[in-house]
């Protein structure tokens, strides 16, 4: 406790005072994180490489986004928190969006830097502090980042880490100095933060684990598909929240999916996360790892047919190969969990609508896609038919400063990124003057 009470003492402190500044000032501050990111990319590259074993290319590309999202909310967040004036019968009535104080956001490991610039850079444009509780595995990007704040010049503490377990989190949710939790994980570490935020009426944003479904239909373009399909799986060694999962193929071209999906898994280079041309690195931990195994093994078992990887190689590091499941139907593993590494479930459906049955058949509702030469019946089906909070159209599910980001269901609810994720930890003032 004593630790925790210091860091948000401090966090407090800053917050008093930096609430203060324009958004102009506040955005000086933040161009200076991302040039410190420019910079730095190839360190915090390998340092992603070392701690998780992001591919070193994947992980440059990673602080290249944090660079852009701190640009883009330096420039922008003024223009999405301007006081809006109401028409009422004062002589002045408008909405003001104030800051709420001191956000803890628990984040994880997948996309160590990624996932907290998205989370803390419209927080802090907002006007508020914020405290990271990271994934325990990547302390060294946690200090990292907090340094780059340092550097940048922000006030003392206004981001900074909190090196606690995740039995400990309650504990930082009860603090009357944090005012909301964001929390980007699993859907049982959301169901918990949930629980204690809600005991104590602080407001969260959950972004959770997903199990996406894409749709390949008979008019699609399917070398296209193929490639955008496998990228998306692979992508981070499949460990994204809103990596394509569930592939759902019609019966008149599944069978030509199946072959060529396959194939382009099979040409992937797995290998050591820093050496050149490799794109699949070791998974982040033995244990899950492991987990994928044997939800890989139990799937077989219930009658999934294993058409490529499916064993652990031997030798050292947490590896798992291009994995490929066929003929995956409901109540199989493969189909009902979320598969967190480079192993695919092939589904087929018989025709258009019961692959729409199929792709909002789970409990998740993070991101989906569909792919169709007919645009007009791919956004049909992406606005009106699927359940989830990020519907694309011949293309893969990415997130994108510009575009609010975040799901549905057990993929948890409140939006990152856009004027959506700027506005969720701001107090919506009504001010009225008689
Ligand atoms: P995780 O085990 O839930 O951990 C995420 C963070 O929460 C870590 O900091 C962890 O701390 C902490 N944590 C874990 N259990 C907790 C609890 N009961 N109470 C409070 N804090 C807790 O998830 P992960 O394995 O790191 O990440 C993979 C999951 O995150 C996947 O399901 C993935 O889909 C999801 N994800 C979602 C998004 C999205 O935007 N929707 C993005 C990325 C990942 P420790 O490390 O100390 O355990």
């Amino acid at each position: 406790m004593p630790q925790i009470n210091t860091i948000l003492n401090r966090a407090e402190k800053s917050f008093q005072s930096w609430r203060h500044l324009s958004f102009k000032e506040r955005g000086l501050f933040m161009k200076k994180a991302a040039v410190i990111l420019k910079t730095n990319k190839d360190q915090y590259a390998r340092l992603m490489a070392q701690e998780m074993g992001k591919p070193f290319t994947q992980g440059q590309s990673e602080i290249e986004k944090c660079v852009f999202v701190c640009d883009f909310y330096a420039e922008h967040a003024e223009f999405f928190l301007t006081p809006e004036p109401v028409r009422s019968e004062a002589s002045n009535s408008y909405v003001t969006y104030e800051p709420l104080g001191v956000v803890l956001a628990v984040m994880p490991w997948n996309f160590p830097f990624w996932q907290v610039f998205r989370c803390a850079v419209p927080t802090l444009m907002a006007g508020n502090a914020v405290v990271l509780k990271h994934a325990s595995n990547v302390c060294g990007c946690a200090l990292a980042i907090e340094k780059i704040y340092k550097e940048a010049g922000f006030p003392p503490a206004l981001f900074s880490n909190v090196f606690v377990s995740s039995s400990k989190v309650i504990d930082l949710i009860e603090h009357p100095f944090v005012r909301a939790v964001s929390l980007t994980g699993s859907t049982g570490a959301g169901k918990s933060i949930a629980t204690h935020a809600g005991a104590v009426l602080k407001k969260t944003v959950l972004e959770l684990g997903g199990s996406d479904p894409y749709i390949i239909l008979e008019d699609a373009d399917l070398e296209s598909a193929v490639e955008t399909c496998v990228n998306s799986r692979l992508i981070n060694g499949g460990q994204s929240c809103i990596s394509a999962k569930r592939f759902i193929a019609v019966t008149s071209i599944f069978k030509e999916f199946e072959e060529r999906f396959t194939a382009k898994m099979q040409m992937q280079r797995m290998g050591p996360p820093l050496n050149e041309g490799v794109n699949l690195g070791p998974m982040a931990r033995h244990n899950l790892r492991d987990q994928l195994h044997r939800q890989v093994d139990k799937s077989a078992k219930q009658g999934a047919k294993l058409l490529l990887g499916g064993a652990i190689p031997l030798g050292p590091g947490a590896y798992y190969p291009p994995t490929v499941l066929t003929r995956v139907r409901p109540a199989m593993t493969a189909y009902q969990e979320e598969l967190f590494g480079p192993v695919a479930a092939l589904i087929e459906a018989a025709d258009e609508q019961e692959a729409i049955q199929t792709a909002n058949d789970t409990v998740f509702g993070l991101g989906a896609a569909v792919f169709t030469r007919d645009i007009k019946k791919g956004e049909r089906i992406a606005v009106q038919e699927l359940q989830a909070g990020c519907c694309f159209v011949n293309e893969a599910v990415k997130s994108d400063p510009r575009l609010p980001f975040g799901g549905i269901k057990q993929s948890g609810y409140g939006r990152e990124l856009a004027e959506s994720g700027i506005r969720e930890f701001i107090n919506i003032k009504t001010v009225y003057i008689k």
